[in-house]
């Protein structure tokens, strides 16, 4: 007698799409942001997609409890629901900061090398490199086979010349944009890209919500996903949104003069919410 194998196939549910909202706790938050954050909830409305908060205070030095407060009042004040993600500063404190995994990113790091990308540790001071383009190793470097160490070197990863990424209705050369992009600075932390790569891999993302300053970054991170197992961001969807500036046509979020949204007033909001309907796009 033979024992009959069955195997249960689950139902196949309706994909989910996850989108997220992921400011960075170095100042108080501005106009731009909160546009940013109302935008991104009426399109998750849109997609009917779970909305993450991943507060990125990966640079611990500029990092501050009252702007980690700020960005909680800022999402009540603006009524944005969020499905997953810490919902108070305890909570985030405790179990969400993404400064406390930096040996996790750090582990990532193999992924990369096992995939075959030119990696390597650089030794070039900031002068050093603005003697060059600024974005390439200035040395013999890629080489030299020095070792990643806190403090005197950063791990660079060279972009084959040549890299070209379509992305929405831009063509983007990844070598010109990024030259040998810093993977872990020399300060000890992971750099900006590797750490958003990793965390939107594990967040299972498929829709991300940015400003179109950004769109070489988003270009970038889809080009590395294949490499760091992240088949979900590869094909994600990008929205990038123009950005708000203020009457001398400056970025907003590199203004000096930008008012922050302490005060929270209901015609603040009514303002953020103009700004967030007039960036909607058609479909
Ligand atoms: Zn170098």
């Amino acid at each position: 007698m033979s024992a009959s194998r069955v195997t249960q196939i689950a139902p196949a549910s309706p994909a989910t799409r996850i989108t997220r909202i992921a400011p960075t706790p170095s100042g108080f938050l501005h106009l731009g942001n909160a546009v940013n954050f109302a935008l991104i909830s009426l399109l998750a409305a849109r997609w009917d997609a779970q909305t993450v908060l991943r507060i990125d205070d990966m640079d611990s030095s500029r990092s501050r409890p009252e702007y980690v407060d700020d960005i909680f009042a800022t999402l009540e004040w603006l009524e944005i629901p969020w499905t997953r993600g810490p919902r108070d500063r305890s909570e985030f404190e405790r179990g969400f900061t993404m400064a406390a995994r930096t040996d996790y990113y750090r582990s990532q790091l193999e992924l990369l090398d096992a995939s075959g990308l030119e990696i390597f540790a650089c030794k070039c001071s900031r002068a050093d490199l603005a003697a060059t383009s600024g974005l390439l190793c200035a040395g013999d470097c890629r080489t030299a086979g020095h070792e990643l160490v806190a403090g005197s070197t950063a791990l660079r990863l060279r972009i084959p010349r040549g890299t070209v990424v379509r992305m929405n209705d831009s063509t983007i050369d990844l070598a010109e944009a990024h030259g040998d992009v810093v993977l872990w600075r020399r300060d000890g932390l992971p750099a900006y890209h590797l750490a958003t790569v990793i965390e939107d891999r594990d967040l299972g993302v498929t829709d991300i919500v940015r400003g179109q300053d950004l769109l070489e970054s988003s270009a970038l991170h889809t080009w590395l996903a294949p490499h760091l197992g992240a088949e979900n961001l590869a094909r994600a969807n990008f929205v990038h949104h123009a950005l708000l500036t203020n009457e001398a046509g400056e970025k907003l979020s590199k203004s000096a003069s930008a008012p922050d949204m302490r005060e929270r007033t209901s015609s603040m909001r009514e303002l953020v919410r103009s700004h967030a309907a007039r960036l909607l796009p058609a479909s």
